[in-house]
């Protein structure tokens, strides 16, 4: 029997938020606090995933129910349990939603099978747990074939959809017309832009962008020093004299230090610290395009071989995210290409594998890797939003990110990053990187204005707003 699990977040109080906002926006975020706790008196808001961890939904829960609690609302979130059939079931269906046919594998009666039972199983213990009037949020494919059973059982049932392409093809149809009869239940659809709602589901269809948690131990600030210290903590940089514990402060408040080392594949030693490192870090997974980095980097360095940079791609252990089956196919895949390159390209090049086993001590390292970068990228071929670029632009780092989904919505180019209009123009992609390390003081105004880019548009007391009107939307209906 599968059966979904509870990931148990305490309630943050609302006050950490306060500096987040202008007096009067904070006096009206507080009395829309006061409203939703009004509609959800008696009642729960359950947020339904497929992974605890690694990948953006599961970054962004901690912080949205935390507070939500702390606004006196029962919120609550729960990871189903699925099969490794189910989850290449569900990866083809995330790839399909993007236009890629992933493996090619087939989305036909013996794939809704395993779909439909797998969802049953969960839907059993769910029905124990969700009472009439609650709202359950479900987050993407995985999870869509749920509403039926909630909806029937009372619940006011939303489905959010995190991924999405901005030119529907055939895959993008298929993936729809294996989510319909899910969806039938929903009584809203969530997307993070226009362009990725169906046509079908326009009169029920919600935006709401994604945001990021300024508090968390992800985007907490941290002394440059410190950042390096965990860096060389982990083997990504070299040590240096004097340097401070590796130290970073926890979402309860107590002192964490980063111990564990990460998986490195490189040639010889870590960069020194002062080198100007170019950084992504995303799950492993095609759409990423880990590959497409390394050779646009090795073109970069063979047209300027002089020019002072390394490269740091990094993800997740591979068997630490339970809903991204591919992970280790993908990183062979990059590290076949790395062994193809030169010797004098491989030795800028370090491929690394974060800890997972601690998620704060994993956030501390990717913080302090995103701060220290001198360029951050996200060379998606698609992306649904792509918090990672949040994340950096909050840091006030200057981005390089391609011109697909949601990054579009983020990076306004030539002003706080670049856009690379065709992501698999590696000579663009050399381009962009080499001029943002050639003009650190252009790099350095982007990334002043990335930031105030995401305080006013990609925090998570707007997103707290937004899930507001959402309550409001569907009290209305009643
Ligand atoms: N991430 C992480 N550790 C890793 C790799 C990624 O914590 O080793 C996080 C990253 O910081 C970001 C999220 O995973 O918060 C990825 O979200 P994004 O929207 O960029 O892409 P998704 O994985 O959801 O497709």
């Amino acid at each position: 029997m599968l059966k979904p699990f509870e990931v148990h977040i305490q309630a943050e109080p609302l006050t950490h938020l306060e500096s987040e906002l202008a007096p009067s926006d904070w006096r009206e975020f507080l009395s829309r606090a006061d409203h939703a706790r009004a509609i959800m008196k008696g009642r729960t808001f359950w947020n339904i995933s497929s992974t605890a961890k690694g990948g953006g939904v599961a970054e962004m829960l901690p912080g949205l129910v935390a507070y939500t609690r702390g606004a006196g609302v029962d919120s609550r979130w729960l990871v189903l349990t699925g099969t490794p059939a189910f989850f290449h079931i569900t990866k083809r269906l995330f790839n399909a939603l993007h236009g890629s046919s992933g493996d090619g594998s087939a989305l036909g009666a013996v794939e809704r099978e395993t779909y439909d039972d797998v969802l049953q199983d969960n839907a059993e213990e769910l029905l124990a747990l969700v009472k009439p009037g609650d709202v359950v949020l479900l987050h993407d494919p995985q999870t869509c074939g749920l509403g039926p059973a909630l909806a029937e059982a009372g619940a006011s049932v939303v489905w959010r959809c995190h991924v999405g392409r901005d030119t529907p093809n055939a895959e993008v149809s298929r993936a729809w017309e294996f989510l319909a009869p899910g969806l039938s239940a929903a009584r809203f659809l969530i997307f993070s832009r226009a362009a990725y709602v169906p046509p079908q589901y326009a009169d029920r269809a919600l935006i709401i962008q994604p945001s990021i948690d300024i508090f968390a131990v992800k985007n907490q600030p941290m002394a440059p020093a410190v950042a390096r210290a965990i860096l060389a903590t982990t083997g990504l940089l070299r040590s240096g004299p004097d340097m401070p514990e590796p130290a970073f402060t926890r979402a309860d408040g107590v002192t964490g230090r980063v111990s564990r080392g990460a998986d490195i594949i490189r040639l010889g030693t870590g960069p020194v610290p002062d080198m100007p490192l170019l950084v992504q870090v995303s799950r492993w997974d095609p759409l990423k395009d880990a590959a497409g980095v390394l050779s646009g980097f090795a073109l970069l360095l063979r047209q300027t071989p002089h020019l002072r940079v390394e490269l740091v791609l990094a993800g997740p252990a591979v068997t630490s995210v339970a809903d991204d089956p591919d992970a280790a196919a993908t990183l062979e895949d990059v590290l076949a290409l790395w062994r193809r390159q030169s010797h004098f390209v491989r030795q800028r090049i370090h491929l690394a594998c974060l800890p997972m086993t601690d998620l704060e001590e994993n956030a501390a390292i990717v913080n302090a890797l995103q701060r220290h970068a001198a360029v951050v990228t996200q060379k998606s071929l698609q992306e649904g939003f792509g918090l990672t670029i949040t994340e950096a632009m909050w840091k006030a780092r200057p981005v390089v990110a391609s011109a697909v989904g949601g990054l579009q919505d983020q990076v306004l180019p030539g002003e706080n990053g670049l856009l690379l209009r065709n992501p698999e123009d590696r000579a663009e992609f050399a381009g962009a990187v080499r001029s943002l390390l050639e003009a650190p003081e252009r790099a350095t105004l982007m990334g002043l204005r990335a930031h105030e880019h995401v305080r006013t548009h990609f925090t998570i007391t707007r997103h707290l707003s937004d899930f507001v009107r959402l309550l409001e939307r569907l009290s209305m209906q009643k």
